[in-house]
């Protein structure tokens, strides 16, 4: 299968300009032999490659680069299959856009395609060329200090939160299952934003082992049920003041009788008041029901409990539920997180929640955060966020101590 994939990076300090011409060459004859054909495009500060061939050989060649030292943020833009090479000779071929003037450089490009297949700028590929060479991306190009420019020290400034219990609460004895708790951190200003209650088994297995075998409407009254213990647990936790979330499917809120009764009633016998509490909804359960679901979250809003889409993006129509209800926070699914800082498609995807958020005043977190690299690009972005292990990890029964990061230049 004739594969294509184009990525962008910036070159390192102290790298001349006659190291990587030493680089083209190499590369030029080690591409032949794989025949994997390269065009390269450099403008002194970043580089963009295409390179397209057999899949394998493709996805070698890329390994390579990802690994070498002489440039550092790469972001892959593109990964497509074509029924024909754009380019036709096998090889590397170096353009750099300094020895050229605005459009000729393209033009030059273009001419090294093969004829067969005239190049149009329909294809993707083209138009991610024409676009680096026009530089109207630049804004989107975030340069992240490499991660060792950070060291993590726990529990060390903590600011707020201080009255914590970070030690061990148990539920009752009667009670059928227990809680992990995380906190969602913004890290530079060394704050504990809010902390989350992970419903788990007695024994700490996760959510789905506590849901396995329970279905209809046994599965929502657990779900609703086992908030009980998740707020008697956050009073004996001494969360005091600050913020608690709690998880409901969405259809616990349509499907139990008086569901928000309930939760304001046990908010109130724990000590805690409703305006500290986030109920978050995971999207990618269907909403079958969407207008007893929006009339259930107006009850919750009309109490003073805040609303928040987990999984955002996850699900199905995830849009179609923003254009229904707005939230007052939307957390951003880890599986969009996930080495985001290597991904053009997740960049762009990230980068349009985040303007929509804006739009629609919504506050926005990123779970499952466990890179320093995805964090520091999140932060690029606008993110300040973040509940994941890379700063503290669910803990059952209790809140582990929070790593901050700290720039190493400044300790
Ligand atoms: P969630 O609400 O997005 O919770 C975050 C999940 O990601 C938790 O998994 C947490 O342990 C995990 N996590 C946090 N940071 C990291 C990280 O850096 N790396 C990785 N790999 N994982 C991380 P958990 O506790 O297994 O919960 C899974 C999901 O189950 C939750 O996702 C939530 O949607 C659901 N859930 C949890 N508690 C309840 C509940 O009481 N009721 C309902 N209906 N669903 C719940
Ligand atoms: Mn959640
Ligand atoms: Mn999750």
């Amino acid at each position: 299968m004739l594969t294509t994939i184009i990525y962008r990076s910036h070159i390192c300090k102290n790298v001349p300009f006659t190291s990587v011409m030493d680089m083209v060459a190499v590369a030029n004859v080690k591409n032949a032999q794989a025949d994997v054909t390269g065009i390269l495009l450099f403008n002194g500060t970043h580089f963009f490659q295409l390179i397209e061939g057999p899949e394998a050989s493709v996805l070698n060649v890329y390994q390579h680069i990802c690994q070498d030292a002489r440039h550092h943020n790469i972001v892959e833009l593109l990964c497509d299959y074509a029924p024909a090479r754009r380019f036709g000779k096998a090889g590397m071929e170096l353009f750099d856009l300094r020895e050229y003037e605005g459009h000729e450089v393209l033009q030059a490009v273009l001419d090294k395609g093969t004829t067969k297949y005239q190049l149009i700028y329909n294809d993707r590929a083209l138009k991610f060329l024409r676009t680096f060479v026009e530089s109207t991306e630049k804004e989107n190009y975030f340069e992240i200090p490499p991660a060792d420019s950070w060291v993590f020290v726990t529990g060390a400034k903590k600011l707020s939160h201080t009255s914590v219990h970070t030690g061990a609460v148990v539920p009752e004895n009667a009670a059928d299952c227990s809680f992990a708790f995380q906190p969602m951190v913004d890290p530079f200003a060394q704050k504990i934003l809010s902390t989350e209650a992970l419903l788990r088994t007695p024994g700490g297995d996760s959510p789905a082992s506590y849901f396995a075998g329970l279905s209809g409407n046994a599965l929502y009254e657990a779900d609703l049920n086992s908030k009980k213990v998740a707020f008697a647990m956050a009073r004996a936790l001494n969360l005091g003041e600050h913020s608690v979330s709690v998880n409901l499917f969405p259809m616990t809120l349509v499907m139990v009788p008086d569901a928000v009764d309930f939760l304001l009633r046990e908010i109130q016998l724990n000590g805690l008041v409703p305006e500290q509490v986030t109920v978050e909804f995971t999207e990618s359960e269907v909403i079958s029901r969407i207008d007893e679901f929006t009339g259930a979250i107006r009850q919750l809003k009309g109490a003073g409990i805040s609303v928040a889409i987990d999984h955002f993006g996850a699900g199905f129509g995830g849009l179609l539920l923003l254009a229904q209800f707005q939230p007052d926070r939307i957390k951003i699914n880890s599986e969009l997180i996930k080495n985001v800082h290597k991904s053009g498609p997740r960049q762009a995807i990230i980068q349009a929640i985040i303007k929509c958020c804006a739009s629609l005043e919504i506050s926005i977190s990123a779970v499952g955060v466990e890179k320093v690299e995805e964090w520091m690009w999140l932060e690029s972005a606008g993110i300040t966020q973040f509940q994941g292990n890379l700063f503290a990890s669910a803990c059952l029964n209790g809140i582990s101590a929070v790593a901050w990061p700290e720039r190493k230049a400044d300790l």
